[in-house]
């Protein structure tokens, strides 16, 4: 079954230009100007219209097991979502419970996402160690596709990896050519400030962002990012929504260290006043952590975006709905964290990214699909358009306009943190493995035709990463 994609303006991230697309199977054949169609082949005019690799969003939570409930976006409605936003792509997080076998957790995972409609990955986080611990590491990355590991540095009591279980991890990373992520925040000060704010009687969500200021985040990141240079570790940065870790990233970067930041469409957009709120439940729908900081901190955001500070844009996506989120209604500390995004992920980032001024569109594409397919190693088989490539695609319809909402969205909540925002540039047709996945509004693709994406072990950036290793091994002194 073909594909041909007729008149548009193809944009990659370092160029953009006019051309017919040929898919064929899964992948891109041919890419060239006024190309025939094949028989019975499907023609799409693309006229007027950017055809751009398709999104990866390299941070969701689908169907999570988190706080005492699961999120209600399951693989099924949560990677709708995602295609209906133009991303073919999630890498979303194994998380396995203390003392629980990675590999146990692994295949409990891969069995709950069969049934995507979108490709998809997983990160598998570490919130635990042993000797085992390590074997299932090599394991995953030796047999599984996995090569990213992510560490919680918050969320005392439950999944919160200390610095021992940091250095173990980042160590055996660094052996297996994979890299290690983390979410940075300092998770002592989250717990001790969470039950200070509680004694004071403040319960509501309003105690959210107070128990985590940006300084508990800024710790965090530089803590992890000085534990990775010192054991000579590459290290990426989930969500960073400070300018205090910004500022850690760019320093870092400054002294030659492989470090990687992103950042959530969500924390370029939103700020914390939506915590002042005086209706409960719409206070309650935007707690996640990190929570949404004060606008200073969107600025800072912005210009690292620009700088090549941060360089992707994820969402995580981890949907509660009220019912859910009610379960803290007497104190916020166990209201379950998390908002949505993945179908608006790139919507937000065109309308305030690219229509603002601050990015091109060819840094688009970079931000929301190249830099994450590079960094994951699934370049350039995704977040690419060049023969040979998967067909991954979104054709993207620059003079249409929209409203977001709750109302109109994929997501099976009932709120939406982009709620009223006009968007200008929309995604109109998203091709997921050389198929038809949604075309004007509706869902073409089937459950279950998501595919696995392997990644295998060092990404591109490990080569200089492991000969400055080289080069560095500490020497014996004869004498
Ligand atoms: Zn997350």
């Amino acid at each position: 079954m073909s594909l041909l994609i007729k008149g548009g303006t193809i944009v990659t991230h370092e160029e953009s230009y006019q051309a017919d697309l040929l898919c064929d199977g899964n992948l891109i054949v041919e890419i060239g100007e006024n190309l025939t169609p094949p028989e019975e082949a499907e023609v799409l005019d693309a006229t007027g219209k950017l055809i751009m690799p398709g999104g990866i969003d390299p941070h969701t939570h689908m169907q999570l097991p988190f706080m005492g409930t699961v999120a209600k976006d399951d693989f099924a409605s949560g990677t709708v979502a995602a295609l209906a936003g133009g991303t073919t792509s999630i890498i979303d997080f194994v998380i396995p419970s203390p003392q629980q076998s990675l590999l146990e957790a692994y295949h409990q995972w891969r069995d709950w996402a069969k049934k995507s409609h979108s490709n998809y990955s997983f990160h598998v986080a570490i919130t635990w160690w042993d000797d085992s611990v390590g074997e299932e590491m090599e394991t995953l990355v030796k047999e599984h596709g996995v090569n990213s590991f992510k560490h919680f540095m918050a969320y005392k009591n439950a999944i919160m990896a200390t610095d021992d279980i940091l250095v173990s991890s980042f160590t055996k990373c660094l052996e297996l050519g994979a890299i290690p992520t983390v979410h940075a925040e300092n998770g002592e000060l989250v717990y001790h400030l969470q039950n200070k704010m509680v004694a004071q009687g403040i319960t509501g969500p309003e105690g959210h962002p107070l128990s985590r200021p940006s300084s508990v985040e800024g710790e965090a990141a530089n803590r992890a990012i000085s534990i990775a240079n010192t054991l000579g570790a590459p290290i990426y940065l989930v969500h960073v929504s400070t300018e205090e870790a910004v500022d850690a990233i760019r320093y870092a970067k400054d002294h030659g260290h492989t470090v990687f930041g992103e950042v959530l469409a969500g924390h370029l957009t939103v700020d914390d006043s939506v915590y002042q709120n005086t209706d409960w439940e719409t206070a309650a729908a935007h707690v996640m952590s990190p929570p949404f900081r004060p606008k200073h901190h969107q600025d800072a955001l912005w210009k690292g975006v620009q700088a090549g500070t941060l360089q992707t844009t994820a969402t995580d996506h981890c949907a509660f709905c009220i019912e859910q989120k009610s379960m803290g209604k007497d104190d916020f500390s166990k209201i379950p964290n998390g908002t949505a995004g993945v179908e608006e992920r790139m919507m937000v980032m065109w309308e305030k990214g690219v229509n603002s001024g601050k990015i091109t569109p060819n840094e688009f594409v970079a931000l929301t699909s190249t830099n994450s397919a590079k960094i994951f190693n699934l370049y350039p088989s995704k977040g690419a358009i060049r023969v040979g490539a998967d067909a991954d695609l979104v054709i993207w319809n620059p003079n249409a306009s929209k409203t977001l909402s709750a109302k109109t969205h994929q997501s099976n909540i009932e709120h939406s943190i982009f709620e009223g925002m006009t968007i200008n540039g929309l995604p109109e047709t998203t091709i997921c493995n050389g198929k038809l996945a949604w075309h004007e509004g509706k869902l073409h693709s089937k459950s279950g035709e998501g595919q696995y994406i392997d990644r295998p072990a060092y990404a591109p950036f490990y080569e200089a990463l492991t000969k400055r290793q080289e080069l560095n091994q500490p020497k014996v002194v004869e004498r």
